[in-house]
């Protein structure tokens, strides 16, 4: 983790294990973790039979089923061979202009 604080950064991190997400998936609040991360999140809340976003805190029940996240996938794939600071602005545009179409 050379460089942090961009947004970039934000967006490619799992803030559960604050490392680069790995198989991610995305919650129906639009927050996205690794997916073996939020599973074991979600195995400690079992018991609850409550499960929440450990961002927002927005809850769900039943236990959502997990998609993966194909297109924050790529990102994570490129950013970790991050080759070129032109690359990481070609995906920090590609990030905003998804996230405005996902409004
Ligand atoms: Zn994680
Ligand atoms: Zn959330």
């Amino acid at each position: 983790m050379a460089e942090k604080g961009v947004l970039l950064d934000k967006k490619t991190c799992c803030l559960i294990c604050l490392d680069l997400l790995k198989d991610p998936v995305t919650v129906s609040c639009g927050h996205s973790y690794c997916n073996n991360c939020i599973n074991s999140h979600w195995d400690k809340e079992d018991r609850n039979k409550i499960y929440s976003c450990p961002q927002c805190r927005q809850t769900f029940t039943p236990r959502p089923v997990l998609v993966k996240n194909t297109m924050l996938a790529d990102l994570v794939e490129e950013r970790s061979d991050k080759s070129n600071n032109i690359l990481n602005s070609t995906k920090l545009w590609i990030i905003q202009s998804v996230s405005v179409t996902a409004q």
